[in-house]
């Protein structure tokens, strides 16, 4: 049996960073970081705008006081506040920190960090490498990973969280490379597995953000926060998907109609095309359906030639390299088509203040710890603000890494029946590989992506969820009836396939159950059948239980320290 003092499960920012923090902590703690990928190719290297912190470089008016206000009004006021106080105060010193470790932010020519303007955020508050932010804080931190000594296991997929007697006492992994299982066992485990966004057809999210800790955190028998709010970005490249960052709109691109009129004047007249995510994408889907579509088709322009080139491949050269590559347009001479695409994932494995998961409104689960998109610390409650998440895996990777160095002090390591997990493991993939089967993994996980987009979107009414759930359990019960071509252990990803589609499958349902029985409009869930907020019965965060019966739906109160609610105008 494999063992550590820490196990992190995920390469992304949110785990280096907890790595190097509990590396940096207690240099003789035995720190391991797993990840399904190389750490570098984690979805984190794909983000671009930024990262949001009240530096003052640019807005001396700009405070942490205003950043954490934006963020709670951003959240339609469900963020917990403290969480949200602790995110904008820290943002500064990060930064600074990332910059030590050699994050070669982009440059005010007085040679400050740069800053931007982002949706949401009513001050140019956004650190940012050009539109490649992810690449160059990731890089960065995945060599101080190596600096400090830890080890990485990368290209194993973990399949199961071992949780006895409510403590979190290991992992069970296989390797791609040749099929190996081992049992991995620590004194703490660490979840930093990233969003869901496969959950959707059309994703900004990368192939491997299938949700799989939330899932087996699910399966555990734990609670997932706030599940049914599930973010579109209001620009994905039309028809692919993939994102067209919000520093497009932050450097001044407009949002224009088959009329070509700014149509946010008409959603949003303050602040224009850089209102929130929630808003901007609901915009443009009424848009679209009313016929305004450019063509009448399902897409709007991103129209950025007013910046002119130089502006446009300096600042986001990344974004002009997208839309050319991927459907041939030269944005310094024509419109970018966009749409809503799925991006973010606001709920998740929740968690305390430090990063430790919690079983239940009041109760937290031993040895067990997650930070970034995977957790829920609800700093974005119902909807996000662009360039927060970065911000959020880094502080929240920092403090969830300083607590487990804490943590792990004076502890044994816990007791694992090793033969048990592997001869279990050993089963579940036998059983794949060997089982007839009728259903091919693409045509399940297509349909069902299918029925989440369609049932589960941008509009959402009781009946047309209902539908959905039924339909669910119909490709619940094809996904066990699936047949695998690939019989080998030598990288077998349609192994690993079959085993996201199970993840996705327990993620949808989460998140449909718990949108089903949100009877209220808030963020990024809108209910046409309940469209206004409803603070009375809803100002309050979900706590879903899933299990084979179905889906347990209670909730726990939001932490209001700061800002009472008021009604969300932009
Ligand atoms: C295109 C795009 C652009 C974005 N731009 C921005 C931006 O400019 N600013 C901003 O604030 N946010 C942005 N975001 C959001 C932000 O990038 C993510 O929320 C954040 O990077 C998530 O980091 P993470 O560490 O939580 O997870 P990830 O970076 O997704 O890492 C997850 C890790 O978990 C591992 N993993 C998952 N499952 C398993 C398993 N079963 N076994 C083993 N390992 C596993 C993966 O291999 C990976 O290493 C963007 C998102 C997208 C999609």
């Amino acid at each position: 049996m494999l063992e550590h003092d820490v196990i992190i499960i995920g390469g992304g920012l949110a785990g280096c960073r907890a790595a190097v923090e509990i590396a940096r902590t207690d240099p003789s703690l035995n720190v391991a970081v797993v990840a399904k990928t190389h750490p570098i190719r984690s979805h984190s290297v794909a983000a671009q705008g930024g990262m949001a912190a009240a530096l003052k470089n640019v807005d001396p008016e700009d405070s942490w006081e205003s950043h954490a206000f934006d963020t709670v009004k951003g959240s339609d006021y469900l963020a917990d506040q403290d969480a949200v106080a602790i995110l904008a105060q820290e943002a500064p010193d990060v930064v600074i920190d990332l910059e030590h470790m050699g994050v070669l932010f982009s440059r005010l020519t007085d040679g400050r960090i740069a800053q931007r303007a982002f949706g949401g955020h009513s001050h140019n508050r956004t650190c940012y490498a050009a539109d490649k932010t992810g690449h160059a804080i990731l890089h960065e931190l995945v060599n101080n990973l190596r600096r400090y000594g830890v080890q990485i296991y990368q290209e194993w997929y973990v399949m199961h969280l071992i949780l006895v007697d409510n403590q979190a006492r290991g992992v069970v992994m296989f390797h791609l490379l040749d099929g190996q299982i081992e049992v991995l066992r620590a004194k703490a485990v660490m979840f930093a597995t990233g969003g869901y966004g496969r959950v959707y057809n059309t994703t900004s999210n990368d192939y491997a953000s299938t949700g799989d800790g939330l899932a087996m955190t699910a399966t555990a028998g734990l609670p997932l926060e706030d599940m049914e709010f599930v973010q579109f970005h209001p620009t994905g490249l039309y028809p692919v998907g993939v994102l067209i960052s919000e520093a497009v709109r932050g450097e001044g691109a407009y949002l224009v109609n088959s009329q070509g009129d700014r149509f946010m004047a008409n959603y949003a007249p303050s602040r224009m095309e850089l209102a929130p995510r929630d808003i901007t994408s609901r915009s443009i889907a009424y848009e679209i359906r009313a016929g305004r579509g450019i063509g009448g088709g399902p897409f709007v322009y991103l129209d950025l030639r007013h910046l002119g080139k130089d502006k446009i491949m300096s600042r986001v050269p990344f974004c002009w390299e997208e839309a050319h590559r991927l459907v041939g347009v030269d944005a310094v001479t024509q419109p970018i088509p966009v749409r809503p695409t799925i991006h973010y994932c606001m709920g998740g494995i929740p968690v305390n203040l430090e990063g430790q998961v919690r079983s239940g409104k009041d109760n937290l689960v031993e040895g067990f710890f997650a930070a970034g998109e995977t957790a829920c610390v609800s700093v974005h409650g119902a909807n996000r603000l662009g360039s927060n998440s970065l911000l959020e895996c880094v502080v929240y990777g920092k403090r969830t890494g300083a607590a487990i160095a804490q943590y792990v002090q004076n502890r044994q390591l816990p007791s694992v029946d090793e033969q048990h997990y592997i001869t279990a493991a050993r089963q579940q993939i036998q059983a794949l590989l060997e089982q007839p089967g009728k259903y091919r993994i693409n045509q399940v996980r297509q349909a069902f992506q299918d029925c989440m987009t369609e049932y589960c979107g941008v509009f959402r009414t009781q009946e047309l969820m209902r539908q959905g759930w039924e339909k669910i359990a119909e490709l619940q019960q094809q996904s066990m009836e699936i047949f695998l071509d690939d019989k080998g252990s030598c990288w077998n990803t349609e192994l690993v396939e079959a085993l996201e589609l199970r993840s996705l499958i327990v993620v949808g349902q989460t998140i449909l159950a718990s949108a089903l029985h949100r009877q209220e409009s808030r963020g990024a869930h809108f209910r046409e059948d309940y469209p206004q907020r409803d603070d009375g019965k809803f100002l309050q965060h979900t706590m879903a239980y899933h299990s084979p019966a179905g889906v347990d739906i209670h909730y726990r109160p939001v932490a209001i320290t700061m800002f009472e609610p008021q009604e969300r105008k932009y």
